[in-house]
């Protein structure tokens, strides 16, 4: 059963423009490429090449972010560098990578290297040496990649996929810290099977140092904790419960934790409020506001 409406209801440039910043929106903080705006949207990218020129245009003209949506534009080597020495400036003590450079000029870390070879080379040309371990990773993020992992694969990662996509905490990283792979994955599990970590609530973002003396009053979080994550996604076998899509076997299909009464509407972190969605669903659902049920699945069907 559809769901979604699967037109626009009227092609006026704003029409294309909201559509655009709609679809940017329910990503979550994917990239918008050409490719998931026209699987998502109700209208084709080609469409607003044409109404507006080009793809970079209709994005220009929509306020769309370059974080969210980088513009195809040529970077010199100067351009990478002045990035480099601006983000030194700006962070002294952190250690210069890839991924934030590639970030701060709205590109891909592989273009980075695709054509500027090394990233050791290029550092010790703007006079920094690479940081000789390597980043370091809190134990927070060595979970979270193994559950993107999991969740990617659909089952539990081997040692090898930690150097593919989607990983993004190399091996290193875990051997490092646990030793070995086995041994970080029984502190994964251990660390989801708590039954103390299901309620706790995620760290909240650093406070700046004079601010920790105030007194903050912390609502609900909205985010929900990794192991009652890992808990949702493998009761419903790490699929979207509306359509049965999965990582695992439908290349490109991002999935995420929704609560079924809207937290906004004080839709609660507990498991009866909580399933899992691929992002087409999720994006159905906010569509036609939080109402929707789709594909028949919803409060009745839990
Ligand atoms: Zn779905």
């Amino acid at each position: 059963m559809k769901f979604e409406l699967q037109t626009l209801e009227e092609y006026s440039d704003e029409a294309l423009k909201e559509e655009l910043r709609r679809v940017a929106g329910a990503l979550n903080g994917l990239r918008l490429t050409r490719e998931r705006f026209s699987s998502l949207a109700r209208v084709h990218s080609s469409t607003l090449e044409k109404r507006f020129g080009s793809w970079r245009a209709a994005l220009d003209i929509a306020g769309i972010s370059e974080n969210i949506a980088p513009r195809v534009r040529v970077i010199s080597r100067d351009q990478v560098i002045l990035a480099i020495r601006d983000y030194v400036a700006e962070n002294p003590a952190a250690s210069v990578t890839q991924d934030c450079i590639a970030k701060r000029l709205g590109t891909q870390k592989s273009f980075l290297s695709q054509r500027f070879g090394k990233w050791a080379n290029l550092l010790s040309e703007v006079g920094i040496l690479p940081a000789p371990l390597g980043r370091r990773y809190s134990d927070e993020e060595c979970y979270e990649n193994i559950l993107a992992l999991w969740t990617h694969y659909g089952r539990q990662p081997h040692f090898g996929e930690l150097k593919h996509f989607p990983s993004t905490v190399g091996p290193k990283a875990y051997v490092r810290r646990w030793g070995g792979w086995r041994a970080a994955l029984s502190a994964f599990v251990k660390q989801v099977s708590e039954p103390a970590a299901l309620s706790v609530a995620p760290s909240s973002p650093e406070l700046p140092r004079e601010n920790q003396t105030t007194i903050v009053v912390v609502p609900a979080p909205r985010s929900i904790p990794l192991a009652l994550r890992y808990k949702i996604l493998s009761r419903d076998k790490f699929r979207c419960v509306a359509c049965g899509a999965s990582p695992a076997k439908d290349g490109g299909v991002d999935l995420h934790i929704d609560h079924i009464h809207p937290w906004s509407r004080g839709g609660q972190n507990v498991e009866e409020n909580l399933r899992t969605l691929c992002s087409k669903c999720n994006l159905g659902k906010g569509a036609k506001l939080e109402d929707a049920q789709p594909c028949g699945a919803g409060d009745a069907a839990r």
